[in-house]
C-alpha cells in the first residue's frame, strides 16, 4: 500500500529491475516503509545455481531489520571460526565469534536459499515477483521514468533501480560505466558430498604449495569447494575434486569425495560504477560493483545496499530533495571500493607465482601472531565495520539495524 508522495498516474514508487538477492532485499525494505514497489526478473523462475553461501554477521543484521534473519539462521550453519592452512597445517585462524554483532558466525547457506526466504517475505508484504518481465529500455524525465519491457508492457515509476547484476540494462540506460578488469586466472566450484578430512564446523581456505582450495560446510550435508584451475576438464567430476584435495587439502586424514551435486566454471571481475545513480535511474548490488568471491562479500554487499538505499527513497518518496542520492552513492561507493581492493589483495595472494608460495605462507604464519591482523580481517569481512556508512542523519537505517 502506498503511504504517501506518489505521483497521479504513476503505476510505482520504484521499479526494482532483478529479483535477485538485492532487489528482493531493496522491495522487502521499501515495502516495509510503506511504498508502492514492483519487482520484475526476466527469468521465469529463480535460479538455483550455486553462488554465494556466505551471510555475514552484518548482513543478518539488515536481514533482522527485515525480518528474515531468524528464518535464514535456521536454515544454515553458524560458522565461528576460519582457518587459513596450508595442507595441515593452520597459518592463520579468522574468528568470527569475536566479532561484535547479535550474530558473531559466517552463516553458510545457498544463494537461492537465501532469495527463497527473502521472495517469501516480499510475497507476505502483498509483493509478487513479476517474471518473466525483461526490462529493455527507459525514458526519464522530471517526474518519473518509463520503463519499457519486452512483450509491450510499460510501467511508470518514480524511481527505476537496477539490480539487474553485472551486465545491467539500468545501467546501461543510465550511461554509467562500469570499469575494471578481469582476472586471467580460472576458477571452479563444486558443492559435494564428502567424508573425512575436512571439518563441518569450520571454513577452511588452503593456501597449499599446488594451488588455493577453498572448503566450507554447506546444509545438507555438502561442501563448497572454490580452487584456481586451469588445467579443469569440461565437466567438473568427482575424480578432478578429488584430485584438487588430494594436491592442496588435508593431508593427514584424507577427504574423500562421495558425490559431485553441482559445479562450474568462472572468472573474475573485478568492477565498480562509475556513478550510482543518473537522475533517476539508481543502481545496485552487481549492478554497481562486481568483485572476487575472496571472503564471500559480493552478495552481502548488495543486501546492505538495498537496505540504505530503501530508506534514502523512502525519503525522498517523503518530500526529501532528490539530491539525497548523492549521499546513497556517497555511503556505498566507498565500502564497495575497499570491498574490491580487499578481495583484490586476498585474490592476488590466494593465486600467486608458485615460487613465492612457501614464503607467502611464512609471512601469512607470522602475521597472525600479531593479534590485531586476524581481528581487524574478521571484522572487516563480517561487515560491522562499515555499519556507519548507513548511519547518514537524514536516513533511519543506521538506528534500526544496527
Ligand atoms: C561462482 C560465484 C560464487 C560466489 N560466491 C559468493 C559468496 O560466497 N558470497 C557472496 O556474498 N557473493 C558471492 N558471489 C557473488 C554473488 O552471487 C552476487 O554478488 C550476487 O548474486 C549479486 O546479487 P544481485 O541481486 O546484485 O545480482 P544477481 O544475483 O546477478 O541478480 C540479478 C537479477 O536481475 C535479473 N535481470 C538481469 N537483467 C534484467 C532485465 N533486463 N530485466 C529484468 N531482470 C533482469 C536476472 O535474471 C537476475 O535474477 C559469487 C558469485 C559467483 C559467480
Amino acid at each position: 500500500m502506498s503511504r504517501h508522495g506518489t505521483s497521479p498516474g504513476f503505476d510505482t514508487d520504484v521499479l526494482v529491475v532483478g529479483a535477485g538477492p538485492t532487489g528482493l532485499a531493496l522491495g522487502t525494505a521499501l515495502a516495509r516503509e510503506g511504498r508502492r514497489v514492483v519487482v520484475v526478473d526476466k527469468e521465469e523462475r529463480t535460479r538455483d545455481t550455486s553462488r554465494a553461501v556466505v551471510v555475514h554477521a552484518r548482513t543478518l543484521e539488515v536481514l533482522d531489520w527485515l525480518g528474515v534473519a531468524a528464518r535464514l539462521v535456521d536454515l544454515g550453519i553458524r560458522v565461528r571460526r576460519f582457518t587459513v592452512r596450508d595442507r595441515d597445517r593452520v597459518l592463520m585462524p579468522i574468528m568470527f565469534d569475536r566479532v561484535p554483532s547479535a550474530y558473531p558466525y559466517a552463516l553458510m547457506v545457498p544463494q537461492h536459499v537465501t532469495e527463497a526466504v527473502l521472495t517469501d517475505r516480499l510475497a507476505a508484504s502483498g509483493v509478487e515477483v513479476l517474471r518473466p518481465w525483461e526490462l529493455a529500455s527507459v525514458t526519464q524525465d522530471d517526474d518519473g521514468v518509463l520503463a519499457r519491457c519486452t512483450a509491450g508492457r510499460t510501467i511508470r515509476a518514480s524511481f527505476v533501480v537496477g539490480c539487474d547484476g553485472m551486465h545491467s540494462t539500468v545501467r546501461e540506460e543510465a550511461g554509467i560505466a562500469l570499469e575494471g578488469g578481469k582476472y586471467a586466472e580460472e576458477f571452479v566450484l563444486a558443492d559435494i558430498k564428502v567424508s573425512g578430512g575436512v571439518p563441518r564446523s569450520q571454513a577452511v581456505l588452503y593456501l597449499s604449495p599446488a594451488g588455493l582450495l577453498f572448503v566450507a560446510p554447506l546444509p545438507a550435508g555438502l561442501h563448497r569447494v572454490v580452487g584456481s584451475a586451469s588445467d579443469a576438464p569440461g565437466a567438473i567430476d568427482r575424480d578432478f575434486v578429488q584430485h584438487l584435495l588430494d594436491a592442496r587439502g588435508p593431508r593427514r586424514d584424507r577427504a574423500r569425495v562421495e558425490r559431485v551435486d553441482r559445479s562450474s566454471r568462472f572468472h573474475i571481475h573485478h568492477r565498480l560504477a562509475a556513478r550510482y545513480h543518473q537522475g533517476r535511474l539508481v543502481v545496485a548490488g552487481d549492478a554497481a560493483h562486481v568483485h572476487s568471491p575472496a571472503g564471500g562479500q559480493g552478495m552481502n554487499v548488495g543486501i546492505v545496499d538495498a537496505a540504505a538505499l530503501a530508506a534514502v527513497l523512502d525519503a525522498i518518496l517523503d518530500g526529501a530533495p532528490l539530491g539525497l542520492l548523492d549521499e546513497y552513492e556517497a555511503a556505498r561507493r566507498p565500502v564497495a571500493r575497499q570491498v574490491i581492493a580487499l578481495t583484490d589483495r586476498l585474490t592476488r595472494l590466494a593465486v600467486v607465482d608458485p615460487r613465492l608460495r612457501t614464503t607467502r605462507n611464512a609471512l601469512i604464519g607470522a602475521a597472525a601472531h600479531v593479534p590485531i591482523i586476524p581481528r581487524r580481517l574478521a571484522r572487516r569481512l563480517s561487515g560491522v565495520v562499515y555499519r556507519d556508512t548507513l548511519a547518514t542523519e537524514t536516513t533511519p537505517v543506521g538506528g534500526p539495524v544496527r
